[in-house]
């Protein structure tokens, strides 16, 4: 297998036994039997079809910053996007006919900081929240991310993405199926490839102004000086997760070197060596325990990758 990588993408770029501790922004997780970065679709066609061939496992990598990865890592192919540098303004056919508006394509690879800087340097307004969230556009397509004001099916047209057979189809917004922090991506194995928003024009100096203060905001409430996945558990109804774990009497509670984080309940973090293991037992504790107090289920929002 690794001689048919390595025949599409060179040896420089098939990595054997990769650490995922490096890919993911927790800091955690063991090595990845190989580790490559697609630059093309064409390239990741040809990936995937060497994956089905040996009947290997694909796992698709963003900015690894909602995942953790196991212990024992991955056994088979991570695929990581390519980090792209630029959106595209698409031309006015494929534009909504709304004079107001402007539609971009963003490609999957893309940081979303970069991508809501370039749509407000347009003078658009309605990414302003995805400029502090540290993944990338395919990442917050499949987890509908979101924050503050804002979230992907806010201003979502539509998705490119290849299907099961390495066919690239469009998946309009309805086909999307976005709900809080979901969409058809997790159910169905569709790579995002890019994806199409719809952004009103605006004030380029008040749509600056509020990317900064969101970041602002996010680093005076968030533990940003650690290793993490974002907020570990998703908002259960008419409450907030960081709320309950800390009215449960977590706040600081650790399993090694897995912590609730004193700054903001809502995040475990890593304070320096943390395993998967200690993730997955604070993880379990802690909503046995706000079970216990506040009679509320949690549900991880974060993704796992590899046997737990
Ligand atoms: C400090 C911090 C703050 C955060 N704040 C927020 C926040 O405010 N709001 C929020 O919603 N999230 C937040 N997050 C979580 C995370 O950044 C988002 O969920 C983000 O959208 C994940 O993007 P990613 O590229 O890192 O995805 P990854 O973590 O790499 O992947 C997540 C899942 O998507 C899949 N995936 C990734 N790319 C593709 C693709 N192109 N095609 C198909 N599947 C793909 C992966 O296989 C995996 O299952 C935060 C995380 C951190 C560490």
């Amino acid at each position: 297998m690794y001689e048919k990588l390595t025949a599409i993408v060179g040896t420089d770029r098939v990595k054997c036994d990769e650490s995922m501790k490096n890919h993911t922004t927790f800091r955690i997780g063991g090595p990845a039997d190989f580790y490559i970065e697609s630059r093309s679709t064409k390239e990741l066609q040809d990936i995937l079809a060497i994956c089905r061939t040996h009947e290997a496992a694909h796992a698709i990598l963003g900015n690894g910053s909602n995942l953790l990865v196991s212990d024992k890592g991955f056994r088979g192919v991570v695929i990581k996007m390519q980090e792209e540098e630029s959106i595209l303004l698409l031309d006015d056919e494929k534009n909504t006919g709304e004079p107001e508006c402007l539609v971009f394509r963003i490609p999957a690879g893309m940081k979303l900081a970069k991508a809501a800087m370039q749509v407000a340097e347009h003078g658009c307004t309605g990414f302003e929240y995805a400029a502090g969230i540290p993944g990338t556009l395919g990442g917050a397509v499949v987890m509908n991310a979101g924050a503050y004001d804002g979230t992907i099916e806010d201003s979502i047209v539509g998705a490119l993405v290849l299907n099961e057979e390495g066919d690239v189809v469009y998946l309009n917004k309805e086909e999307l199926e976005l709900g809080y922090r979901t969409s058809i991506i997790q159910r169905r194995p569709y790579i995002v490839l890019s994806a199409d928003f719809e952004f009103k024009k605006g004030n380029k100096d008040v749509i600056l102004n509020r990317i900064l203060e969101l970041n602002r905001l996010r680093s005076e409430k968030q533990p940003l000086e650690y290793p993490s996945a974002g907020s570990t558990f998703k908002r259960p109804a008419d409450n907030y997760a960081g709320k309950l774990i800390m009215e449960s009497g977590l706040r600081g509670y650790r399993v090694n070197d897995a912590a609730v984080s004193e700054k903001h309940c809502g995040f475990v973090v890593n304070l320096g060596s943390a395993t998967a293991k200690d993730v997955l037992t604070i993880l379990d504790d802690i909503v046995r325990i706000v079970k216990e107090k506040a009679g509320v289920t949690l549900e991880p929002e974060i993704k796992f990758l590899g046997e737990m």
